[in-house]
């Protein structure tokens, strides 16, 4: 699989089978998702250092970003939307995808920090 497959499926960076999460999330039951300490294939420990996924902060923060102008260009330029129901629109889908982008960001921090592993 390719690698952006495997971040969108949130696999291991180590061994491209195991899942990173236990569960998902889901923003309508009010679960985050959680994060496994070590992948259950091949071991790997995903926080690679205490507070290493304080960074996919950055990584969310651009994600809402992408995703807020994206709904922003359709609902207003395409759509022809009010100013105050754009805002409405953006507001909802940036809620909507906060656990979509809490779990992808630390998929792609980790991906990003990955060095592979010589035994
Ligand atoms: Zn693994």
């Amino acid at each position: 699989m390719s690698k952006i497959t495997n971040i969108l499926k949130c696999k291991c960076p180590n061994c491209q089978e195991g899942d990173m999460y236990e569960h998902k999330g889901s923003i309508f039951l009010l679960k985050m998702p959680k994060m496994k300490k070590y992948c259950d294939k091949c071991n790997f420990k995903f926080e690679i250092e205490t507070g290493f996924f304080y960074g996919a902060m950055y990584v969310s923060y651009s994600l809402a970003c992408a995703e807020m102008i994206t709904s922003l260009v359709i609902f207003w330029y395409f759509m022809g939307l009010s100013p105050l129901n754009v805002f409405l629109v953006v507001v909802i889908a940036t809620v909507l995808l906060s656990v979509f982008n809490y779990r992808l960001s630390r998929v792609i921090w980790l991906y990003i920090f990955y060095k592979k592993q010589i035994d």
